[in-house]
């Protein structure tokens, strides 16, 4: 049976090999810096084995471990010199829960873990501090009230208030013995008849209802919905450990404090932190309480600055390098100064943002300290995403609607959703969404994690709305008083404007402001630690990574974050603004082969240039272009007004245009006419698109004076005569543009790997395709049989009821997705060894995902532009923890294979 109670005391501490699982971090920590031989107190800790056997309500402590726990408490009578209820000097315990990772809504610390109506009195003498010992004792009564009774520690504000008019006291607080006394007694009446409990004088009993709080509080609903968002199991628990309390923060000679092995301002090995002269219960009696940086606390020499100090507060400096050494990262330690002595209390590898870790990584690599392999493993990938936070493109002219809290940074536009439910819904249909509620609550985390943006009408910045967005790192303002929401009506009032669902706002994070309407948005530039970073992952990773991208703007946006080339240029997504999308339904409206051509002929142009510019941003790059993809009713007019607008510019009646557009719908659009499918059907389309992409190319090659070499890629192909006809056309487009213009153009054709079917047959479709690009959405759309666009509501619930880990759409699944990408990888490897590899749906952007497609033996990963770092990272991460690192090599030569028509 595995272990339930661990002891440490300075020097001397049993420590499991798994120490972070088995004693939670806290318990970890203390008992690493026991077997430092640092100065901690001694205590014990109770582990995930025990909160195993003992995690319900009803099984409660066993009469087992409470033996462990009354025999531990024996040694730590003695190791003290103390006694819990004892007659003399009374040993009191702090209790700390905590779990392999840090999370919310587990039990707070309860101080003072054996103080009752008699200790109280034994511990004042002892002190000499009547006031010390009560407040203490006030306090533990308060905090064990919250985590054992679920008591509001407000409920007990008034109190004193009431005690005070009661007795007449002439003072804030009391002073005589007989006054503390009665207020305690009010503090425990209180609990009896508001609360209906009795605060428990035994001090074993005190602590095994903290304990048994505490296994309990991982059932708690922020804790949940934690660890669903982490991903964290359910079964990882939590331990609690329980330690000798320090009697300080009574005088000028004591406090506490934090203290950092490095700067992370500037990553530097350098003691910071600070100091807090007196704590807290001096300034509960009015006293000065002083915060003093740790840089200013001794005196070169080693000597304590402030007078009355132990001398060993110097020593912080080596303890906090030592802990570093051991643990190979920066870490933060608590200490406390009382009775002339110093103690460290927690240690932890040092809490820091993003832009933090980068710096102290890089710094520790520049130091020696680490390989860069090590600085590469310890970014989250994810994490990035702070860095490259947006900021508002203003012109002056924005109009705010209210000013709130900045409570996560980075700015953010889109629909107003006055819920969870309606913001996935929206979401999901690729809308930014902001989500706007008067506070947020657990059950709106996921409204939170799929919102581009979180505006809540209350709260600060440590309300959950705002302690959840910077976790996930969502821009969120929030306690915006000038607005308020009326949840009946479905709106948002402003001073003199009203917001409905679906209306655009744009929020700021940074500065709290909440604005009218959409607004430009832009990312800033990687640069400093960061950039070097970067340089790392790129030494390391084995994968390219390029970039989804369609216009200028995303295509700049993603060379500025490193992307290596287009992984996936979305044609239909240059058609849909202004006259393109006219000329587009001309075409799609028109009533023979004639009409379409001529409608081409107008998009022709427009095409070219937007290719050139792409080339041009890529300069010599790889560049894959899709033809066509949707069906194209996506592209027809919607609405009374679009319909009339569209008939009168094709002399038609409305009535004749709703009955072209009715002939065009179809029951299942995403299974139905699109993708290669329009190609067959009406191959003037990707006449037109080979025309435009070739006479690019030769274009862009010329101005720049290299061969620009694009990849034509072919969507939704499931049958190789399906590729081989599309072929045919490009081909014989290439001829014709070749022998127009006089010059030879190498150029690819390949095609998406999206359907079963093509991964099926991946190795007789690889004999005519130059690369495949693994579409992992429609992929996993058509193995799952779940449409990506209906998918939100219900996969959520699975992943409540743990039937999936993860949403497939966002993480690709291994299981069933990933098995037929890797026969489909073996099977085109098989026909063609040089065949090009990459992927380009959603998964391709996701640090999980890029394991599996490391794993895989992909040859790049393609992502929106703003997830080009966060690849480029995780590529990197995937490659070192394949061992396939390539530290130093130089990067891989292209597979694609350069074919020419001359
Ligand atoms: C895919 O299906 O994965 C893909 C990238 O194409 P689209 O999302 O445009 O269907
Ligand atoms: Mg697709």
């Amino acid at each position: 049976m595995s272990k339930r109670l661990f002891t440490f005391s300075r020097g001397a501490a049993a420590r499991p090999v798994d120490a972070a699982e088995t004693l939670g971090l806290k318990g970890a920590n203390l008992s690493l810096l026991a077997s430092l031989d640092l100065p901690v107190p001694p205590g014990f800790t109770l582990s995930t084995a025990a909160w195993r056997e003992a995690s319900s309500p009803e099984s409660g402590l066993s009469p087992a471990l409470r033996g462990e726990i009354r025999d531990a408490i024996d040694w730590l009578e003695t190791t003290t010199g103390r006694r819990f209820d004892g007659d003399q000097r009374p040993l009191l315990l702090a209790v700390r829960t905590s779990a392999r990772t840090a999370m919310p809504g587990l039990a707070e610390t309860v101080l003072d873990v054996g103080l009752n109506n008699r200790t109280v009195e034994l511990l004042a003498r002892e002190l000499e501090d009547l006031g010390f010992a009560f407040r203490s004792y006030l306090r533990f009564i308060e905090s064990f009230a919250a985590v054992v009774y679920k008591a509001d520690p407000a409920e007990f504000e008034d109190l004193a208030d009431d005690e005070r008019k009661l007795a007449g006291w002439r003072t804030d607080g009391p002073t005589t013995p007989e006054q503390w006394r009665a207020l305690t007694a009010r503090y425990l009446r209180f609990i009896e008849t508001e609360l209906g409990r009795t605060f428990p004088q035994t001090p074993l009993e005190q602590l095994y209802a903290v304990i048994q709080a505490a296994f309990v509080s991982w059932r708690d609903p922020v804790a949940r919905a934690f660890r669903i968002l982490h991903s964290i199991p359910e079964n990882a628990g939590l331990a609690v450990t329980a330690h000798a309390m320090i009697f300080n923060e009574r005088s000028q000679n004591s406090g506490t404090g934090r203290a950092l092995s490095r700067d992370l301002k500037t990553g530097r090995s350098q003691l910071t932190g600070e100091f807090m002269l007196g704590g807290r219960d001096l300034a509960a009696v009015g006293g000065e309480v002083q915060s003093w940086p740790l840089s200013d606390l001794c005196d070169v020499d080693g000597s304590a600055k402030l007078t009355g100090f132990p001398g060993d507060i110097c020593a912080l400096s080596d303890h906090v390098r030592r802990i570093e050494a051991h643990v190979g990262d920066a870490v933060e330690v608590d200490f406390m100064v009382g009775d002339s002595e110093l103690f460290l209390l927690q240690s932890r590898v040092a809490k820091r943002s993003a832009a933090e870790a980068i710096r102290v990584a890089v710094e520790m690599v520049r130091e020696g300290l680490i390989e860069e392999a090590e600085a590469i493993l310890r970014i989250e990938p994810a994490s990035l995403d702070q860095l490259l936070h947006p900021t508002i493109l203003r012109n002056g002219e924005e109009t705010v609607i209210g000013k709130g809290m900045p409570a996560s940074p980075g700015a953010a536009s889109g629909e107003i959703m006055f819920g969870a439910e309606a913001a996935r819904e929206r979401a999901a249909q690729g809308v930014p969404v902001i989500l706007v509620r008067n506070e947020t609550h657990p059950e709106d985390i996921h409204g939170m994690h799929v919102a581009d943006g979180v505006l809540t009408v209350r709260g600060g910045t440590t309300s959950h709305a705002a302690v959840v967005a910077r976790g996930i790192g969502k821009p969120c303002v929030t306690g915006v008083n000038a607005l308020r929401i009326d949840p009946e009506a479905g709106v948002l009032q402003a001073r003199n404007r009203i917001f409905r669902a679906g209306d655009w706002i744009t929020i700021d994070g940074s500065s709290g402001e909440v604005i009218e309407g959409r607004l430009p948005l832009q990312r800033p530039a990687l640069s400093g630690e960061f950039a070097v970073l970067m340089e790392f992952a790129d030494r390391a990773r084995r994968m390219r990574v390029r970039t989804n991208a369609e216009t200028p703007l995303e295509a700049r946006a993603a060379r500025s974050f490193g992307a290596e080339g287009i992984g996936l240029c979305r044609t239909e997504h240059m058609f849909f603004e202004g006259p393109r999308v006219q000329a587009m339904r001309e075409m799609i409206l028109a009533a023979d082969e004639a009409g379409r051509r001529a409608a081409l002929e107008r998009l022709l142009p427009m095409q070219r240039s937007d290719f050139i510019e792409l080339f041009e941003i890529m300069a010599g790059l790889p560049v894959t272009i899709r033809l066509l993809d949707p069906p194209l009713h996506e592209f027809l007019p919607t609405g009374d007004g679009e319909i009339a607008e569209t008939a009168a510019m094709l002399g038609l009646e409305p009535a004749v245009l709703m009955r072209r557009i009715a002939s065009l719908q179809e029951y299942n659009p995403m299974l139905g006419h699109r993708g290669c499918r329009l190609a067959i059907s009406y191959p003037e389309i990707i006449e037109v698109q080979a025309r435009a992409i070739l006479e690019a190319a030769i274009e862009a090659g010329e101005r720049a004076g290299a061969a620009v070499v694009p990849e034509i890629m072919v969507p939704l192909v499931g049958l190789r005569r399906e590729l081989d006809f599309v072929k045919a056309i490009i081909d014989r487009v290439a001829g014709r543009v070749m022998a127009e213009r006089g010059r030879s153009v190498a150029y690819l054709v390949g095609t998406m790997i999206e359907l079963p079917r093509a991964a099926v047959r991946a190795d007789t479709i690889a004999e005519a395709a130059d690369f495949f690009s693994f579409g992992t959405n429609d992929l996993t759309q058509t193995v799952f049989g779940i449409s990506r666009d209906d998918s939100a509501g219900f996969l959520a619930t699975y992943e409540r009821q743990g039937i999936i880990d993860r949403d497939p759409f966002q993480t690709v699944d291994v299981d069933g997705v990933g098995e037929l990408i890797a026969m489909a990888v073996e099977k085109a490897r098989r026909t063609r060894p040089d065949i090009s590899l990459g992927v380009c749906g959603e998964q391709g952007g996701d640090p999980l995902s890029i394991g599996f497609f490391e794993r895989t033996g992909l040859d790049y990963v393609s992502c929106s532009p703003f997830r080009v770092p966060i690849a480029r990272l995780a590529a990197a991460q995937a490659a070192i923890r394949s061992g396939q690192a390539l530290m130093g090599a130089a990067p891989p030569k292209s597979r694609g294979r350069h074919r020419s028509e001359s």
